[in-house]
């Protein structure tokens, strides 16, 4: 008998509601849920095939292990696959200490999963070698918010896109990653023609098909862009003055700083007309409302911190914050990067938006973990941690639910990393992962629709992802993998104490979190599995006894730093990693597809999202082509400082001259050899330690 379980979509961090149809065998269909208030009834078209991606044929279904390098691996039982784990981990940490173990999650874990690899890395193996691959991802809009607001707390609600009077879109081509938020504001617009969009985008996305100005500024110049315009505000006394007294720090040597960035200088550096530039200033300044909304064009930068920074300067300079329809709101690109920044699953994080890097935070966490202390030593972020896989530091290199081989920046050396690391587990729930090729032990995860947790969302929306059926051949929940380890490494680590992963369920895992986030910013205290069955999706903060959620934050002009005040960041532009030069004359960009998911390890297997664009293609300007004498689908060579692939062109006037655009999913399956991020630089913004995917230098030579 078909039943319908409410679930949440695993892909990107708009969090849609989704309604599965199921016979508790198969998952027979997917529509989307209408009470869910991210997507009210709303999917595109990667959620609405999700029934699809659940072929048993791209699955991992039972543990495999190798012992040896060249050798094949094979089935193996449970137990046996996580007493070997077990072992080789403890003789890592005998041998060489904790710290040659690592933990490489991803953004695609429900919380429940976070929350258990982070205290078995941090409270049991005693590392804060646990990075994921939302550091790739938001790790700079971490550092911007905590900066500038004095915590990592997105501050609006999807609502305020219907309520905005003027949308900057800065760095997302939401069109294509985020298409059901894309779908709000192009209904809020239409019913509100007044309404004013600005992107501003190297390239002439999709996005740009409801701006009222496109503002295609040279690659990486954006703090400079932000710095001009408040430059004109300032001169055209568009600026809220009682707001910056009363509520903010540091605006005197803000001021001081973009004197600097005049109309002239600004137009030239970022390579846009003095009169647009004059327009988005005046359209920022005169807006009643102003919503900011950003992605990876900002976040995945060598300067990523200060271009976050440098626009939520302007929210604070014109009092646009905690108001209906204002604010900055960074829009995540996974659907539970979120979740991660909530359980400190960045290796500079603790749970409880607690800081690695703090004792009071270390001594919290221990305390409440029942343990003496946590190692007061740094973790490895991702760049980092591959890095010293690859210099024979880490021995020990635990991944789940992730394609580092393919996703991580400069793959060549990742895979050289992998290949040589002494013990690699990967827990994953598709074959077509690249990385899979790289495990010692391989470990079969339950994947959506067969596991339970939560996951936020970027409006701070707690929804519960159902499983529906049961998972194919042996597969588990992450949790499980998680805690099945942790408990046999008990056994050598902490032996004869009351285990710390007696976990049954993943809503006591919930109830354990949870009680990490009370009294501070995110507080999550209220909120249950039961209390989300029943109330339905909820924003934090929500503590315990609250009846609702909030769906803004400062709506009190308060901030969450020592004084209450927000804090204006004065940094210099900087120029990005990679510039255009003899050898490599074309800057490319990278960016998402409408109907690919990151590495298309699952919409990969699913053949109708193939329909509008199914093979991957260099994206030059067509004048670039004639000036170049080459040819509409013509084979080329592109290579970097780093590597090379063929590909075929494709003119495509959306890209600006000088510059080239390459879909982010194409991985090795597709390419027959390297994925795109052969290509890509592992250069990293000093403080959020985010890569810059989004720029770097290339030449094109015929084959
Ligand atoms: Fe899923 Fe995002 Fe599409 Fe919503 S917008 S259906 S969360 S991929």
């Amino acid at each position: 008998m078909t039943q319908t379980t409410a679930s949440t979509c695993c892909y990107c961090g708009v969090g849609c509601g989704v309604l599965i149809e199921h016979d508790q065998q198969r998952i027979l269909g997917v529509s989307g849920d209408p009470q869910h208030p991210a997507n009210l009834g709303r999917l595109c078209s990667k959620g609405a095939s999700l029934h699809q991606s659940s072929d048993p044929a791209a699955r991992l279904l039972h543990p495999q292990l190798r012992l040896g390098k060249g050798l094949a691996r094979s089935r193996i039982d449970w137990d046996s696959a996580l007493d070997h784990a077990a072992e080789v981990i403890g003789r890592s940490i005998a041998e060489h200490g904790p710290d040659s173990v690592a933990f490489y999650v991803s953004g695609q874990l429900l919380t429940e999963d976070y929350y258990v690899f982070n205290k078995l890395a941090r409270a049991l193996v005693g590392t804060h070698n646990i990075d994921s691959n939302s550091r790739l991802c938001m790790s700079s809009a971490v550092v911007g918010y905590k900066r500038s607001l004095g915590a990592d707390a997105p501050p609006c609600s999807y609502e305020d896109i219907e309520q905005s009077d003027c949308v900057l879109i800065a760095g997302s081509n939401m069109a294509n990653a985020h298409p059901v938020l894309f779908g709000r504001l192009r209904e809020a617009k239409s019913s509100r023609p007044e309404m004013r969009v600005i992107v501003i985008d190297p390239r002439r996305s999709e996005t740009c098909e409801l701006a009222d100005l496109h503002l295609a500024l040279q690659p990486g110049t954006d703090v400079a862009l932000f710095h001009g315009i408040l430059h004109i505000l300032l001169w055209e006394g568009w600026i809220d003055r009682e707001f910056i007294e009363q509520h903010t720090e540091g605006f005197d040597a803000l001021k001081a700083l973009v004197r600097d960035y005049t109309p002239t200088m600004v137009s030239e550096l970022c390579g846009i007309h003095q009169d647009d530039l004059q327009q988005a200033a005046r359209l920022i300044g005169s807006a009643p409302r102003l919503l900011s909304l950003w992605c990876m064009g900002l976040n995945q930068s060598t300067a990523g911190s200060a271009k976050n920074n440098a626009l939520i300067n302007l929210h604070l300079a014109t009092g646009q914050i905690g108001k209906p329809g204002s604010g900055p709101f960074s829009l995540t690109g996974q659907p539970n990067a979120m979740g991660g920044r909530e359980t400190g699953t960045l290796a500079n994080l603790l749970p409880g938006h607690r800081d690695a890097g703090n004792l009071q935070h270390l001594h919290e966490v221990a305390d409440y973990w029942g343990i003496p202390a946590l190692p007061e030593r740094p973790g490895l972020s991702a760049i980092e941690l591959f890095e010293a896989v690859r210099n024979g530091r880490i021995k020990a290199l635990w991944i789940a639910c992730s394609n580092p081989a393919q996703s991580l920046p400069d793959q060549q050396l990742v895979q050289q990393a992998l290949a040589i690391c002494p013990f690699v587990v990967v827990q994953e729930a598709f074959a077509t992962s690249e990385t899979c090729q790289f495990a010692d032990l391989l470990l079969p995860a339950a994947s959506w629709g067969e596991k339970d947790g939560m996951v936020t969302n970027s409006e701070r929306r707690i929804s519960h992802v159902r499983a529906a059926i049961a998972p194919p051949g042996e597969a588990r929940p992450d949790w499980r993998i998680a805690g099945d380890l942790a408990q046999r490494l008990e056994k050598q680590l902490r032996p004869g104490q009351r285990s710390l992963f007696a976990f049954d369920n993943p809503a006591q895992i919930y109830d354990e979190y949870k009680g990490l986030t009370a009294g501070r910013d995110l507080d999550c205290s209220g909120i249950s599995h039961a209390l989300i069955d029943r109330l339905g999706p909820q924003q934090w903060p929500f503590p315990a006894g609250a009846e609702a959620g909030k769906p803004r934050l400062y709506t009190d002009a308060q901030f969450p730093s020592a004084d209450g005040r927000a804090r204006f960041v004065a940094e210099h532009y900087q120029p990005p990693r990679e510039k255009r030069e003899a050898r490599y004359p074309l800057l490319l960009n990278t960016g998402r597809l409408r109907d690919q998911w990151h590495g298309m390890t699952r919409t990969g297997t699913v053949a109708r999202l193939f329909g509008s664009v199914d093979r991957a293609q260099l994206h030059l300007n067509p004048a670039d082509m004639t000036s170049r004498r080459l040819r509409e689908g013509q084979l080329m060579r592109v290579s970097s400082r780093r590597g090379n692939l063929v590909l075929p062109l494709h003119g495509d006037p959306a890209v600006a001259s000088g510059q080239a655009f390459l879909p982010m999913h194409w991985g090795d399956r597709f390419l027959k050899g390297l994925g795109i991020n052969v290509l890509t630089q592992p250069a990293f913004d000093p403080l959020s330690k985010q890569p810059e995917l989004k720029q770097s230098a290339i030449r094109l030579d015929p084959v």
